[in-house]
C-alpha cells in the first residue's frame, strides 16, 4: 500500500465513496451541467440490459455540439491560452503551440473544407493521420458539422484501412502526405492510394505534413492547404442530439476481428471530461500529456475530448518513446513542463528495460501525476514508474477501461491510498460485480468474471452496422449484465485488481490462475524485460503453463537461466504456477496499440501454427515476430 497524499482538487477515499453513494438521476442531471447545452437534457439514463427491452440512452432531449464544448465556450475566458502543444518526431524540429482561438479558426476551416466536399451530418469520415494537430482539427471539424469520424491508426496497412472504410461505408479519407515516427517516414498517402484500389473512395483530403512526394489523382484528391484558402474561418456548430453518433472506433483486435464501436455525443463527451477531471484532478490551463495515438480510444478521450472539454492544454507527440533515445518521454516532460503524463505499461516496460540512467539524467520536476492504461500494470513496473520516474512524489493513476466504455471506469483519484497493480475503486455510477462461470454473484474478497450491472453515460451504444452484435457480444454471457471479458479480483479492502482477460485464465489441475500473476512474477526477475503466459494442453494437469520471456538488453538466454526462471516463479507464487515450457522470445506479437496478442501465443503453444490457426494478424505491429516464435517453439 502506498499511503495517500494530499493533492489539490482531488478526492480522498472517503470523498470518492461518498460521491459514489450519492449517484441518482438528479446527480447526473446536475453533473452534466459541466457541458454547454443548446437545449439542456431532461432525462438522465434510460436503459435496459434485458433482451426484450434492450436500449441505452442518456441525457434525453439534450442538444449540444462537441466542438463548441471543446473550443467555442472557452474563447471568452481563455481564447489566448494554449490548447494544443505539438511536439514533432525529431526533437530539434520546430514545435508548435496553438491557442484556443487558433484551434477555433483551424477547426472551422477544416469543417468548411469538408462541407465544400459535400460532407453532411451523419456521413462517416475516415481519418488516417499521423499524430499532428491536424488530426485533432479533423476530428473536431467532423464533430462540428455532425459527421461521424472513424479514426484509423496511421500504422495500419492499406488492407486494414480499406476494411474499416468499407465496414462503416465511409467514402472520404483525411490523410497526410507522410507521417514521421521514430525517424522513419510512413507513406500514408501511398497507403490510401492502395486502399482506394480495394474500397470505394470519392474524396481524399491530403494535409501537407512532411512535404514528401505523393501522387494526386484529379477529381478525387485535394490538398488541404489549397482548399482551406477558399473557405471562411467561420462555421457555426451543428446542433446535435445527445444520442447522435459522434464516432466509430475499431477495437485493437487482441481477441478477434475488430469491432466498430459506436459512441454518441452527449454521454461520451460528458464521461471523457468528467473522468479526466476526477482521475487526474485536472484544472483548466494545466498541461496534460496522454502519449496514446488518436487512433485509439485513449487518444480520443484523453488527448482530444477530455482535456479540451475541460479547458486544458493537451500535448500531441508525433514520435515514439525510444527515439532518439529512451530519455525522450522525460525530455519532452522537461521541455514543455508537463504536469501529467498518461502512458501504457508496454511503454514503461520497454523503457525500464533500458536502465534508470535514461530517466535520472532528466529533471521531471514539473510532473505531478503519472497515469497508466491499456493492460494490467505489473507491480514491478508500477514501482519503477512511481519510484524512479516520479521519485515517489507523484501518485500513479491506473485506469481500467475499454474502447467500449468510452473512458475510465475503475481508477483512483490522486489523493486515495494506492496499491501497486490495483486500479482501486470504481468511478461514480460504475457498478462492477464478480460472477463465476455459471453467473453466480460472488461476494467479498475473491476473483471472478468482471461484469457491470448498470449503464453509465460513456458506454458504447452499438457495433456499427450490426445491431445484434452489441447485445450478443456483451449481454448474453450473463443476462442482464454487461460482461467485460476481463477477470478481476476484489481484495479485503474493496480494491479492484484486473487479472487479465477471462480467456487468459489457466486451469492447472483445477487451480484457476490469471496469466497476469505469472507474468508479474517473471518480470520481477532482474533479467526479464517482458513476459507473456498462456495455457497449453497437458495430459496430466489439464492445462500447463507456457511462458514466453523477453530478456533485458544485457542478459543472454541459456538453459541455466531457463531453469532459474522456472524456480523463480515456483518461489514467487508456488509450485502450481511453475511454467511447463519457457521460450525465450526476442519479441512478442503485439497489436499496434502495444498489447500482447495472447490468442496467437496460445496457438503456437498448442502447436497450431498454420496461417488458418493463427487467424487475423492484420492488426499486429510486426508480423515477423510470429515466424521467430514458431521456429523456436518448445516441444516440437
Ligand atoms: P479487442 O476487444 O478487439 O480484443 P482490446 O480489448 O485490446 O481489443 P481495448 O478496448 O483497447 O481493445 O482494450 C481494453 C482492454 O484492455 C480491457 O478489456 C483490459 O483487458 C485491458 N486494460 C485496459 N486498461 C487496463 C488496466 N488499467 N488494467 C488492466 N487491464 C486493462
Ligand atoms: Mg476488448
Amino acid at each position: 500500500m502506498v499511503t495517500a497524499q494530499a493533492f489539490p482538487g482531488a478526492l480522498d477515499r472517503d470523498g470518492r465513496e461518498a460521491l459514489n453513494a450519492g449517484v441518482s438521476d438528479a446527480f447526473w442531471l446536475d453533473a452534466v451541467k459541466r457541458l454547454d447545452w443548446m437545449t439542456p437534457p431532461t432525462q438522465a439514463g434510460d436503459w435496459s440490459f434485458e433482451k426484450d427491452d434492450f436500449h441505452i440512452r442518456w441525457f434525453g432531449e439534450g442538444v449540444l455540439n462537441v466542438s463548441a464544448n471543446c473550443i467555442d465556450r472557452h474563447l471568452t475566458e481563455r481564447g489566448d491560452q494554449v490548447a494544443i502543444v505539438f511536439e514533432p518526431d525529431e526533437p530539434d524540429d520546430r514545435f508548435h503551440k496553438f491557442t484556443y482561438r487558433e484551434v477555433h479558426r483551424a477547426v472551422c476551416r477544416f469543417a468548411n473544407v469538408m462541407k465544400s466536399q459535400g460532407v453532411r451530418k451523419g456521413d462517416r469520415v475516415t481519418i488516417y493521420m499521423p499524430m499532428i494537430p491536424e488530426a485533432a482539427f479533423a476530428m473536431l471539424a467532423c464533430a462540428r458539422i455532425g459527421a461521424v469520424h472513424s479514426v484509423v491508426f496511421g500504422g495500419f496497412s492499406p488492407e486494414a484501412l480499406a476494411g474499416r472504410l468499407e465496414d462503416c461505408g465511409s467514402r472520404i479519407v483525411i490523410t497526410a502526405d507522410e507521417g514521421r515516427r521514430g525517424g522513419k517516414s510512413v507513406p500514408l498517402k501511398a497507403n490510401v492510394d492502395a486502399a482506394c484500389a480495394i474500397a470505394e473512395i470519392d474524396t481524399v483530403i491530403v494535409v501537407q505534413a512532411t512535404g514528401g512526394e505523393v501522387t494526386m489523382q484529379d477529381g478525387r484528391d485535394i490538398w488541404y492547404h489549397e482548399a482551406a484558402e477558399t473557405v471562411s474561418a467561420d462555421c457555426p456548430p451543428e446542433p446535435m442530439n445527445a444520442e447522435d453518433p459522434l464516432f466509430i472506433l475499431y477495437t485493437s483486435g487482441s481477441t478477434g476481428k475488430p469491432k466498430g464501436v459506436m459512441h454518441t455525443t452527449g454521454g461520451y463527451l460528458f464521461w471523457a471530461a468528467y473522468t479526466h477531471e476526477l482521475c487526474f484532478a485536472h484544472q483548466p490551463g494545466q498541461l496534460f500529456w496522454c502519449t496514446a495515438d488518436v487512433g485509439w480510444v485513449t487518444g480520443h478521450s484523453y488527448v482530444v475530448y477530455g482535456p479540451l472539454a475541460n479547458g486544458g492544454a493537451t500535448l500531441m507527440f508525433e514520435g515514439v518513446p525510444n527515439y532518439p533515445t529512451p530519455s525522450r518521454f522525460w525530455e519532452v516532460c522537461d521541455k514543455h513542463q508537463v504536469e501529467t503524463i498518461f502512458t501504457a505499461p508496454t511503454a514503461l516496460r520497454a523503457l525500464m528495460r533500458e536502465g534508470d540512467d535514461f530517466v535520472t539524467r532528466t529533471s521531471r520536476s514539473s510532473l505531478k501525476l503519472l497515469g497508466t492504461v491499456g493492460e494490467p500494470i505489473n507491480p514491478e513496473a508500477w514501482r519503477w514508474y512511481h519510484d524512479v520516474v516520479g521519485e515517489g512524489r507523484c501518485p500513479v493513476i491506473d485506469t481500467w477501461w475499454q474502447t467500449e466504455t468510452g473512458a475510465a471506469l475503475i481508477a483512483p483519484s490522486p489523493a486515495m491510498p494506492l496499491k501497486p497493480g490495483s486500479a482501486t475503486l470504481p468511478l461514480p455510477g460504475v457498478t462492477p460485480e464478480l460472477v463465476d462461470a455459471d453467473g453466480q454473484v460472488l461476494e467479498g474478497a475473491t476473483s471472478g468474471n468482471l461484469c457491470l450491472t448498470t449503464s453509465w453515460p460513456g458506454m458504447m451504444r452499438g457495433v456499427w452496422g450490426d445491431a445484434d452484435r452489441f447485445f450478443q457480444t456483451y449481454f448474453t454471457a450473463y443476462p442482464g449484465k454487461y460482461f467485460t471479458g476481463d477477470g478481476a479480483r476484489r481484495d479485503a479492502d474493496g480494491y479492484w485488481w484486473i487479472t487479465g482477460r477471462v480467456d487468459d485464465v489457466i486451469n492447472v489441475s483445477g487451480h484457476r490462475m490469471g496469466t497476469a500473476e505469472v507474468e508479474s512474477a517473471l518480470v520481477l526477475h532482474a533479467d526479464v524485460a517482458e513476459a507473456a503466459v498462456v495455457g497449453m494442453p497437458h495430459d496430466i494437469k489439464g492445462q500447463g503453463i507456457y511462458a514466453y520471456v523477453t530478456l533485458n538488453a544485457d542478459a543472454t538466454p541459456s538453459d541455466q537461466l531457463r531453469r532459474e526462471l522456472v524456480q523463480w516463479v515456483r518461489r514467487e507464487i508456488g509450485p502450481i504456477a511453475s511454467p511447463d515450457a519457457l521460450q525465450f522470445a526476442p519479441g512478442l506479437p503485439k497489436t499496434r496499440s502495444g498489447k500482447i496478442m495472447r490468442r496467437i501465443l496460445r496457438k503456437i503453444a498448442e502447436g497450431e501454427v498454420s496461417a488458418a490457426a493463427l487467424g487475423d494478424t492484420s492488426t499486429l505491429a510486426d508480423p515477423a515476430v510470429v515466424d521467430d516464435l514458431v521456429a523456436n517453439r518448445i516441444g516440437q
